[in-house]
């Protein structure tokens, strides 16, 4: 495929949808849903109606495909909105990644059926107490019984995992094997031996719902298990091949609506007689959250380009999520210094921008995991 920097029609279409659809049911709830802290269960209804529940369906459960560039269009306009609440959806993408890579016709059908069609969501249970960055550390167990797998284990940091009706889970045959012990299985939330544990308390993307999930000798048939045994480290490392760049669209949204929010405040706001807008030192703030914006949006449609072609991206998908959240964190912190004091009050949107930022470089591998991909991979040149 030609490299282009111009969306399709559909894309198009798409992006005015989705702006309209932010402006009227996203924007006016997003205060809301980060006070209470309630999961946007009526916000994700709609997304859900408009078919944006699970992006990486293949089309015969969704009737559409999204390449990963469509989906990171979509990302970026939901993010613009609100972060929080658009993960209810965005986390579905992925959990459901093992089971796009992985899954065979009975695997897929089962859970797609259930995404697209009955509105399911869905948590990706990887990160344990003792094992985040270190995911050949996890020591959640699946021993053999006979035709079944039997999970015993604690996952953290769980996003969905109070609301989810399935999990992708990756757990070990044998601890003392690392990686090529490992093995990926859908489990159904309603089997017997699954707890939700504690909710976290967060910082921000506070309609995001984030829990422990725990595996108390849970019998999982071994028709659930995905691919073979010793291949859950490698579905794992995929899955990020095709995740990392969403996380890099959601960071571009999320600037992108701080930067636009500090423009048009900065463009009324008077001081010493002038709008605040007509100061050099705002003017230059301005322009380096637009040109790093638009950097990190080339590098989230460099990496999905790439892995639509089928070519390695790896590499390219570590540079967007990590450039796009470090800009994320400095263009949101600087939205708020643009509005002052009222960027940091709880009655402007730009504060809780920031608050929501801060997780785009923790989660699906820090900042610093991400420096290690890419130097590991630039060394290896
Ligand atoms: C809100 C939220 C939602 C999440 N959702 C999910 C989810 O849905 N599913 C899931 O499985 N997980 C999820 N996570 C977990 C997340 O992926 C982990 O928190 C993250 O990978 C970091 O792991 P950790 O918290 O154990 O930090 P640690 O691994 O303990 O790292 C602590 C610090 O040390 C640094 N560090 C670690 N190792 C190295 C090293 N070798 N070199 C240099 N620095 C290093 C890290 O960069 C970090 O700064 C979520 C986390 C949060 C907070």
């Amino acid at each position: 495929m030609a490299l282009s920097f111009v969306y399709t029609e559909e894309q198009l279409a798409l992006q005015t949808m989705l702006r309209k659809f932010v402006e009227n049911e996203i924007i006016p709830v997003r205060a809301h849903y980060d006070e209470s802290e309630e999961f946007p269960f009526p916000v994700l209804q709609k997304m859900q109606e408009l078919g944006l529940n699970c992006l990486v369906a293949p089309e015969k459960y969704n009737g559409v495909y999204y390449d990963s560039v469509t989906q990171c269009i979509i990302a970026e306009e939901l993010c613009r909105g609100c972060t929080g609440i658009a993960l209810g959806v965005l986390t579905n993408c992925l959990a459901s990644e093992p089971v796009v890579i992985a899954g065979n016709e009975e695997q897929q059908d089962w859970w797609f059926t259930r995404a697209c069609h009955e509105g399911k969501f869905q948590s990706f249970c990887v990160t344990e107490p003792g094992a985040g960055s270190n995911v050949a550390g996890i020591t959640t167990t699946a021993k053999k019984d006979g035709d079944y797998y039997v999970l015993n284990g604690t996952k953290c940091f769980i996003t969905n995992g109070g609301v989810a009706s399935q999990f992708t889970v990756l757990a070990t045959l044998d601890r003392s094997m690392g990686p090529a012990a490992m093995a990926f299985f859908i489990v159904d939330s309603d089997l017997e031996g699954i707890s939700i544990g504690k909710k976290e308390l967060k910082m921000g993307i506070k309609a995001s719902n984030t829990v422990e999930v725990i595996f108390d000798n849970v019998r999982v048939h071994k028709k659930w298990l995905l691919g073979h045994e010793g291949t859950g480290f490698k579905i794992a490392m995929k899955t990020f091949d095709a995740s990392r760049p969403l996380v890099g669209a959601i960071a571009v949204g999320l600037a992108q609506g701080a930067y636009e929010y500090a423009r048009d405040y900065a463009r009324q706001r008077i001081a010493f007689g002038k709008p605040i807008a007509s100061y050099q030192a705002i003017q230059f703030m301005l322009a380096d959250m637009l040109m790093k914006i638009e950097a990190a949006r080339l590098l989230v449609q460099k990496s999905c380009w790439l892995f639509d072609n089928n070519m390695p991206s790896t590499q390219a998908a570590s540079l967007a999520k990590c450039f796009g959240a470090d800009i994320c964190m400095e263009v949101t912190t600087n939205a708020v210094q643009i509005l002052g004091g009222y960027g940091y009050s709880r009655e402007y949107p730009v504060e809780k921008m920031m608050r929501d930022a801060k997780i785009l470089q923790i989660f699906e591998g820090t900042a610093q995991i991400q420096r290690m991909v890419i130097a590991g991979n630039l060394l290896r040149e």
